[in-house]
């Protein structure tokens, strides 16, 4: 039998942001990865402490790009990679009303630091009314976090590559298979349905594709282009274009619905041929009241959920991870805006 800390049951954000600060507390656990595609996996990886569509800001943005920041540093040192690509959104405006509309927001308080005054016309791309650039907006280097971050965890023998079994789990004497754990955390996304434990917490599917598109005609590399959806170079000079959002066509398939209301998007600013060589969706786990949910089970002491991180995984996963793991190991008392009891009172 092996002693462990914790148990992570899933594999995504909310998974290795906790991870990271156990790694950080120098606490011992091993995650249960059931190697399927998630969400996070085919996520844009967009940094972005602005809603495009209405020009506001969202609940500590601020403080959440700060620590994520300071996070990527953080695992940077262990995983010897930067994660961070500095390349702002760069969205593009409509029509004179959106400029006008951009302009008068950027001299509200909360988005004086985001919105640039300085409008920028883009190279390549139809944009009649140029674009605004969002400061401190950035995006991950999805794929590079992923390998780097489960290297790191093979090399250490923290990754167990199996479907995690809640039938096997002995909750009397706290062991599963050949683990004794003092806390299992469970992070498994849209995966919850299936988890007895917590199954009845209200995540909702949306379900977003991208397409993976070669472009006839290059486009700057520093930045990323938002109209309609987003637009960006991968490392293997294919460009990433999406997300869509979809609350009622949750089957497994590929929608031909999403290729076409993401073909068309990308028509509409970008003047050359593409094609696409890919198409790929998944599931944000989201809650209506847009924050997560986070807590302790009410019977099961040592069991927790970290989930509902919606469309702003990067940003969620990250900055909530700290306030479960000061909530498990200090006793500090969980936001009520993110804790599991405002649907389930304890
Ligand atoms: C197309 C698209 C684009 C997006 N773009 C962005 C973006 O640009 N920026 C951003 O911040 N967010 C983005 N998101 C949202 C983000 O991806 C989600 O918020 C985030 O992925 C949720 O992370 P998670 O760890 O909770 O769940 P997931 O990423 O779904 O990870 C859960 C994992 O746990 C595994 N699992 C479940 N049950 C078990 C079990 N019993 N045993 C073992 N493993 C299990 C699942 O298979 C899955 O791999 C996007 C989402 C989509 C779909």
């Amino acid at each position: 039998m092996e002693n462990v800390d914790y148990i992570i049951v899933g594999d995504g954000y909310a998974s290795l942001f906790f991870a990271h600060q156990l790694i950080k507390n120098n606490k011992s656990f091993v995650i249960f990865s059931d190697e399927k595609k998630s969400a996070s996996r085919v996520s844009a990886g967009i940094i972005n402490p602005v809603v495009l569509k209405k020009f506001t800001t969202f609940w500590k943005a601020q403080e959440q790009i700060v620590f994520l920041k300071k996070t990527l540093d953080e695992i940077e040192k262990y995983t010897g990679q930067n994660y961070l690509i500095d390349a702002p959104i760069h969205r593009i405006f409509h029509d004179e009303n959106e400029q006008k509309l951009w302009l008068k927001k950027s001299a509200n308080d909360d988005l004086v630091y985001f919105l640039d005054k300085n409008f920028a016309h883009l190279e390549g791309v139809k944009n009649d009314f140029n674009s605004g650039k969002v400061n401190q907006s950035a995006r991950l280097d999805v794929n590079g976090f992923f390998m780097g971050l489960f290297d790191f965890l093979r090399n250490n023998r923290q990754i167990i590559n199996e479907k995690f079994i809640y039938s096997t789990i002995n909750t009397s004497d706290h062991t599963y298979k050949n683990f004794k754990y003092n806390h299992i955390v469970f992070c498994e996304g849209m995966g919850v349905k299936n988890n007895p434990f917590f199954s009845d917490i209200p995540v909702v599917p949306n379900k977003g594709h991208h397409i993976k598109v070669k472009l006839f005609q290059h486009l700057p590399e520093n930045i990323t282009i938002k109209k309609k959806h987003f637009l960006f170079p991968l490392n293997d000079n294919t460009y990433f274009y999406g997300g869509t959002y979809d609350r009622e066509q949750l089957h497994y398939d590929v929608d031909a619905s999403a290729v076409e209301q993401l073909t068309n998007g990308l028509k509409e600013f970008y003047p050359h041929n593409f094609d696409i060589e890919q198409v790929n969706f998944g599931f944000r786990p989201t809650v209506k009241d847009r924050r997560p949910i986070i807590g302790r089970h009410p019977q099961q002491p040592n069991m927790y959920v970290f989930n509902g991180l919606g469309a702003r995984g990067i940003l969620n996963g990250c900055y909530f991870s700290k306030s479960l793991y000061d909530f498990i190991e200090n006793g500090i008392p969980l936001h009520d805006e993110i804790a599991l009891k405002r649907f389930f009172p304890q």
